[in-house]
């Protein structure tokens, strides 16, 4: 179901240009015309969710293999030395555009991205009363 005030609704019916990679039945992949570093491009759901929390799950597991597709193609066409894969939800989390994406993010050494943190030795009790909060929430919903 597309949302009318939604952009990326607006690119999948064709009503707003885009740099079209890919689509099927589920998924389209477009450039990113905002890049952080070449190659840097979109795989959206083609039914409009906001994100992750609330796409369909058969629409999420047709993400991934078209984001490997694209990560492939952009792998031999510009041989970056990473991609991630990243994936926002939420205002914290940056999220700008509220339709799921998925963004394939080519990666050079030197780019300077800010995403990678360092692995600081965590407090186990904390992560245990967090891990109890979660399993809980998954208890309930099964
Ligand atoms: P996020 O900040 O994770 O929600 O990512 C949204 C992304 O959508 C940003 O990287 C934008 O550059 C990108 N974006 C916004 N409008 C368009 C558009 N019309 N075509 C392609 N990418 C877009
Ligand atoms: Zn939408």
């Amino acid at each position: 179901m597309a949302d009318t005030d939604c952009i990326f609704c607006k690119i999948i019916a064709g009503e707003i240009s885009s740099f079209k990679l890919y689509e099927d039945d589920r998924t389209y992949a477009m450039m990113d015309i905002n890049p952080f570093n070449d190659g840097h491009c979109l795989v959206i759901t083609k039914a409009h969710a906001v994100n992750l929390l609330d796409a369909d799950g058969a629409d999420l597991a047709a993400v991934l293999p078209t984001a490997q597709k694209i990560a492939r193609a952009l792998q031999a066409a510009l041989e970056p030395e990473g991609i991630n894969i990243i994936q926002a939800n939420g205002p914290a989390a940056g999220q700008t555009v509220l339709h799921y994406h998925s963004h394939i993010f080519p990666r050079r050494l030197t780019d300077g991205a800010m995403m990678n943190w360092g692995h600081a030795p965590g407090d186990m009790a904390r992560i245990e009363e967090v891990y109890n909060k979660i399993m809980a929430e998954l208890a309930s919903a099964v």
